[in-house]
């Protein structure tokens, strides 16, 4: 097939916090290099220097979702004046609150755990200040291409990564060209920085090709499922923060709510839950319509009316966790190399800051003329040189430490203030697994067969508080064409409705939060089959982490599809 190719210097995959603030920071830098250069200062100027951000949403920020509280630090660095330049904050955090609940009471700390503690922190749309990012950088010249998916990672014969080749347009269900077919296009770049936010699917490739993860930990993730409310009065005021511990996970499954309060009446609530849970019938978007039900929320959100609803993974494995993080032409930033600090629930500072110091690690590149994974070993010396590595070595245990439970996470974690982040035994970080080796099978969970009912006995989807996944997929505002493949390759379809569903009870019918697997009659064969209503995805990469036998693979659908995450 004959694809163009498009010579830039510099593309980066993904237009989330990490790589918008890389390309912005990266062109101001040639900019002053080349301006100091013609005012007679030393060295050669890099005249035009093509920088390309490709991104699969229809637009930057559609695909962003975060809680989130947003330490500013790394946005001051990078746009000292943030505030002033109208970044768009939410709200100052004025109040901050822990509350543990039991199924009945919520019980307030009389102090915040100090990793909780977030004055001097704003409560953020990421969506928002992502697209706001953008902007920025097509004014500094970065050119963006929306509806972009990097499909695959172009390598050269030596495996040096050369560029990424984006996605075909154009193509229907059954692998056919339609009308409007458009090939995708060869990007060819010296440095190519994949910024795919958590389990991005070229990083997976990457990762697995160059053998980047070896000597580390598995990655583990969390998934965070998120509705806006819109209340009826000021009972809950911007700049609230919420932060809950206990109900409905059990005590042997990590997780915690969140509630913070934004501008216009919009209550901003959401529930984590560990990927790396025990209980085969455990349903993430469940635990979160169940943390609605207590008493203490219910009466928060009476009268109020959920206007959007989204789902993303969170990369919480940490400083041991993260893959080298640079190779010959190639760069990792942000959740994809795994920089998000997971005991102070934070990402998008270091995601701001590790994007900024692969600009500072391609622009020395640039000016040495090698894009070698020598030249490029300079990202990783920055990243060690800075606050990064030091906030993520303190809490380098934490995670490992809620694999005995709650109790014992919560302990580890206290533990660890005096010792500097060191654990011993049971909480070492070096006994980790990849969370889908947790999930334990029906029987050995004591359950007789996958009765969901049998975990989530007595909650109601009654359309006011707690609400079935198509509703909230419609509040998502997803959208696919159907007519085109499915972006989620099932490996082996035969093992759905055999071993699958006798061992586990097909749990992707439960761990994906947009109903995208079920189970349905196989009218020609008899028995049951897996149906994929893939059009329903919200590319939170659930499936293609906690599937038990690792066959689900994850790839980009046809750009510009998926959720519009407006606001969130
Ligand atoms: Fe998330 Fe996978 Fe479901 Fe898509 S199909 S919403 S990526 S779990």
């Amino acid at each position: 097939m004959e694809r163009e190719t498009l010579e830039m210097d510099v593309v980066f995959v993904g237009a989330g916090p990490a790589n918008l603030s890389g390309a912005l920071h990266l062109a101001r830098l040639i900019k002053t290099h080349n301006e100091t250069v013609a005012n007679g200062g030393a060295g050669e100027a890099l005249g035009d220097i093509e920088i390309g951000v490709i991104e699969k949403g229809a637009s930057v920020g559609a695909h962003i979702l975060s809680g989130a509280v947003m330490d500013p630090k790394a946005l001051r660095e990078l746009i000292p004046d943030f505030v002033e330049q109208g970044a768009p904050l939410e709200s100052p955090v004025n109040e901050d609150y822990f509350l543990y609940l039991t199924k009945t009471r919520a019980i307030r700390s009389p102090i915040t755990p100090p990793p909780l503690k977030n004055h001097g922190y704003y409560i953020v749309s990421l969506n928002k200040l992502t697209a706001w990012l953008g902007e920025k950088c097509e004014e500094a010249g970065v050119n963006i291409f929306p509806e972009f998916p990097g499909a695959d990672i172009l390598y050269d014969e030596n495996d040096a990564v050369v560029g990424v080749r984006t996605g075909d347009k154009g193509i229907d269900k059954e692998g056919k060209r339609k009308a409007n077919f458009e090939p995708g296009v060869d990007l060819r770049a010296k440095v190519t920085v994949l910024g795919e936010g958590p389990r991005g699917s070229l990083t997976k490739q990457l990762v697995q090709r160059l053998g980047l993860d070896a000597g580390r930990e598995p990655q583990v993730y969390s998934i965070g499922v998120k509705e806006l409310w819109e209340l009826p009065d000021d009972r809950y005021p911007a700049g609230r923060v919420t932060h809950t511990l206990g109900f409905p996970s059990d005590a042997q499954t990590y997780g915690g709510g969140w509630i913070y309060g934004m501008q216009n009446r919009i209550l901003n609530l959401g529930y984590v839950t560990g990927l790396d849970y025990k209980d085969p019938l455990l349903d993430p978007h469940a635990e979160f319509q169940r943390f609605k039900t207590h008493p203490f929320l219910r009466k928060l959100l009476d009268g109020g009316k959920m206007i959007r609803y989204g789902a993303k993974t969170i990369a919480a494995g940490g400083y041991y966790a993260m893959p080298q993080i640079y190779a010959d032409g190639v760069l990792l930033v942000g959740d994809c190399a795994g920089f998000l600090n997971s005991q102070r629930l934070k990402g998008i500072h270091s995601a701001i800051k590790s994007g900024m110091l692969a600009a500072e690690a391609i622009f020395a590149a640039l000016v040495a003329k090698d894009y070698s994974a020598k030249q490029l070993q300079r990202y990783e010396q920055l990243v060690n040189e800075s606050w990064i590595i030091p906030e993520l070595r303190k809490v380098r245990n934490f995670h490992a430490g809620f694999k005995h439970g709650r109790w014992l996470g919560i302990m580890n974690t206290g533990f660890q203030f005096f010792t500097g982040g060191r654990s011993w035994g049971l909480f070492d970080r070096a006994k980790a697994h990849a969370g889908h080796e947790e999930m334990k099978k029906l029987a050995a969970y004591g359950y007789r067969g996958d009765n969901i009912e049998q975990r989530y006995d007595g909650l109601k989807f009654d359309g006011k508080v707690a609400f079935n996944k198509l509703t909230d997929v419609y509040h998502a505002a997803v959208g696919h064409s159907e007519d085109q493949p499915s972006h989620l390759h099932v490996l082996d379809t035969n093992i759905c409705a055999t071993r699958c569903a006798e061992e586990y009870g097909n749990p992707c019918q439960r761990f994906c939060p947009a109903a995208v697997y079920e189970m349905v009659e196989d009218s020609a064969n008899g028995g049951r089959k897996l149906q994929v209503n893939f059009s329903n995805c919200v590319h939170c990469k659930t499936c293609d982490i906690m599937d038990p036998y690792q066959i689900i693979n994850w790839v980009t659908p046809e750009g510009g599809g998926g959720p519009d995450y407006k606001g969130m």
